[in-house]
């Protein structure tokens, strides 16, 4: 059933879209994809994953699917989140090629030309590197710092100033395929997988309708799903600290010992000493319990390995769907 699909030769090029509440965004968003893809010799598929949208957006993609056979619409049960929401359009993808990008225009889709072209060349990874943002100071202070925190603490090598826009080609989607984990950094996961990376430089557009998915609590999991699923760093520095303040301690008891042998007459207070000491190593204790917690609450969801995402609905023309 495969071969009955490809009656021509042209390789296939599949656009994974995760939305969330975008039905403002949908249809300039489908125009720039048309018109962006319009010229290039491929077949294309675009797959929009609808992650639990409360708005219109599902109505909305199943019309353009109505108008265009190439749209393909996988509808969540619910909001899985947007890495899964990824990983769904990734599993259901079949083309050679696969770009990630996202459905608010913040990614502009006439990049993909320059993806294809790189990808053309031999290359199986080709992310988008921000050379420009419009994103306000605060989400760029943000990130910067959390991309510094990655490059310092993690164990593989992830590109600064990168979003999920990239091109994936089908080997690296089938390695991509075997990482099952529940607390998906997929950005991580790319990089980890190795083959030829890397990237062409593009101008990070402004939300073309809508608001951000991603408000400050959201961002933190992000990083920290980033941070633990790629680093041992965390759970070091428990040690760290605990040598750091036991010579502390040490020191602490050296000079109240010779203290109490030198001038014996001085009674020390000593009151405020050790309520400072008590709620410093207490404080230091619940956040290192908070780093041990991080790495066994991650553990616990990998454990109860529930399926990454339910599917409600698929509205497709491939006959696998
Ligand atoms: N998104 C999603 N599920 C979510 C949150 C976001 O599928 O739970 C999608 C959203 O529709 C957009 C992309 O992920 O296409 C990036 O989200 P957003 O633009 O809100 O994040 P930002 O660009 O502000 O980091
Ligand atoms: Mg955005």
């Amino acid at each position: 059933m495969y071969a009955a699909t490809t009656t021509t030769m042209k390789q296939l090029i599949s656009y994974v879209l995760p939305v969330h509440n975008e039905a403002g965004n949908i249809q300039p968003l489908y125009h720039a994809l048309s018109e962006a893809t319009q010229s290039l010799d491929y077949n294309f598929e675009f797959i929009f994953v609808n992650d639990g949208s409360t708005d219109l957006s599902l109505e909305q993609l199943q019309q353009l699917h109505a108008t265009d056979p190439r749209v393909v619409v996988i509808n969540f049960a619910r909001n899985f989140g947007h890495q899964i929401a990824v990983t769904a359009g990734l599993d259901y993808a079949r083309g050679d090629a696969i770009i990630i990008m996202d459905a608010d225009l913040q990614d502009p889709p006439k990049v993909s030309a320059e993806l294809i072209a790189t990808w053309q060349q031999g290359w199986d990874v080709v992310y988008a590197k921000r050379r420009t943002r419009q994103d306000g100071f605060f989400k760029r202070a943000t990130a910067k710092i959390f991309y510094w925190l990655l490059r310092r603490l993690a164990d593989i090598d992830i590109p600064q100033d990168t979003g999920d826009f990239r091109l994936v080609s089908r080997r690296v989607v089938d390695a991509l395929k075997q990482f099952n984990e529940h607390n998906r950094f997929l950005r991580g996961l790319v990089s980890y997988v190795g083959f030829k990376q890397t990237y062409v430089l593009f101008d990070r557009d402004k939300r073309y309708s809508g608001t951000t998915s991603y408000p400050l609590k959201k961002m933190i999991r992000f990083a920290a799903d980033g941070i633990f699923s790629f680093s041992w760093a965390p759970l070091k520095l428990i040690g760290r600290v605990g040598y750091f303040i036991s010579a502390l301690a040490f020191i602490g008891a050296l000079y109240a010992l010779a203290v109490r042998i030198v001038v014996p007459e001085d009674v020390v207070p000593g009151w405020a000493f050790t309520v400072i000491a008590i709620s410093l190593i207490g404080g230091i204790q619940l956040i290192m319990l908070s780093v041990l917690g991080g790495y066994i609450g991650r553990i616990y969801t990998e454990v109860q390995n529930r399926p990454l995402y339910i599917i409600e609905s698929v509205t497709s023309d491939q006959e696998d769907a």
